[in-house]
């Protein structure tokens, strides 16, 4: 390569390492480490098709990705029997699976969902042309169980589909998917499908103490999870896992691959599943709850060195999110923090840790939030 190309790239290796030393706003880790498997980019790996049916291709890992999804399905606690997934591009293609499997199966449903939810999610609603409501939010971010009830009643002659949220952006709050469902009994809607949006928290909802109802056995009929928040992943990538019973009612089977379409995108990456497999064979169960452990130990720190300085942090039960009013213009660019109207939050990510809390609490009383300043720029 030239001369100058060689440069270009030092330095965008240079930009990128420095951004991701000083981090605390979005909800990705980085402390993980594939270089074992860096012999893999030699090859074009494709996982087109169905991960659970052979295909001709055979340059995949779909061995992987059906164990990345079993994985999940276990610890989602869905019917041993009775599960199918894949591994997406993110999370928003696994919620995208998810409302189309729900319109397949209710194609006269109505979508409700609250409207702390991530804004991906209006897009697949649209993109699906699917009806739908957005339903109030309680002040930590939870949907309001009172307004939802009230909607859905109003419209009990649709089918219900539930997005509900196990962590949102902005607040990592996680509706409860058992009074959601004991609404849906109650108002006798016998056609209902809830489909679970754990981007972030729903790879260590099952570590959490005391539960938050939120898997299979507690009413979701999908799940989805970002492969590249909790767990941490090079290339973005999500999971979805559903119930087979569902995903076969809708797949058609295609000769040109010799498999079934049952997924959204044609040509997948391989690697994704590789990397999802790797790091929960070298994790174990035991390693993930450690790891949730450790962001709720940092989590719990950070909100108490944020109120110590007088400025009102607070939490969702069990939460790994801090949440504060918005900071000054320099914390917020250093730290790469989201905001949304006016607060900002710390997501303590497993590779976040007391030190770098320290260094953040010393950069807000440098320098300490000007009230008058806007965020348009957001
Ligand atoms: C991040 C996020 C998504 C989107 O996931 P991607 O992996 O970025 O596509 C969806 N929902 C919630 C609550 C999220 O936090």
């Amino acid at each position: 390569m030239k001369k100058e190309q060689e440069l270009q790239i030092s330095q965008l290796r240079q930009k990128i390492s420095e951004a991701r030393n000083s981090f605390l706003g979005y909800p990705v880790s980085k402390d993980f480490d594939y270089s074992e498997l860096n012999d893999f980019l030699e090859f074009p790996i494709n996982n087109l098709g169905d991960p659970f049916n052979a295909s001709t291709y055979r340059v995949q890992t779909h061995e992987m990705e059906r164990e990345v999804v079993s994985f999940f399905a276990k610890l989602f606690r869905a019917n041993p029997s009775d599960y199918w997934g894949y591994v997406t591009n993110g999370g928003s293609e696994s919620n995208l699976y998810g409302l189309y499997l729900a319109r397949e199966l209710f194609p006269k449903g109505m979508v409700y969902y609250s409207e702390s939810t991530h804004y991906s999610v209006r897009k697949n609603i649209h993109l699906l042309n699917i009806p739908s409501i957005a339903i109030r939010s309680q002040e930590n971010g939870e949907i309001d169980y009172e307004d939802f009830e009230n909607t859905v009643r109003m419209n009990r002659h649709m089918p219900v589909i539930c997005l509900a949220n196990f962590g949102t952006t902005m607040t990592e709050a996680k509706d409860d998917v058992s009074k959601i469902k004991s609404i849906l009994k109650k108002l006798a809607i016998h056609d209902h499908y809830i489909h679970v949006d754990g981007a972030l928290a729903g790879s260590f909802g099952s570590f959490i103490e005391p539960k938050i109802p939120f898997d299979f056995k507690d009413g979701a009929d999908s799940l989805s999870i970002s492969g590249h928040k909790f767990i941490g992943s090079p290339i973005p990538c999500g999971v979805i896992v559903s119930k087979k019973s569902n995903t076969d009612r809708i797949s058609k089977g295609i000769s040109y691959i010799g498999s079934l379409d049952t997924t959204i995108t044609g040509s997948r990456n391989g690697h994704s599943p590789l990397f999802m497999w790797y790091a929960i064979q070298k994790l174990g169960i035991d390693g993930m709850r450690a790891r949730y452990q450790h962001s709720l130990e940092v989590a719990e720190y950070c909100e108490k060195r944020i109120l110590d300085l007088g400025i009102q942090a607070w939490r969702n039960p069990q939460a790994i999110t801090v949440v504060f009013p918005k900071v000054s213009k320099e914390v917020k660019a250093k730290w790469q923090l989201a905001t949304e109207s006016d607060y900002s939050h710390v997501i303590c990510m497993p590779n976040v840790t007391k030190q770098q809390i320290d260094e953040f609490i010393t950069d807000l009383e440098r320098y300490p939030t000007d009230p008058h300043s806007d965020s348009d720029w957001d």
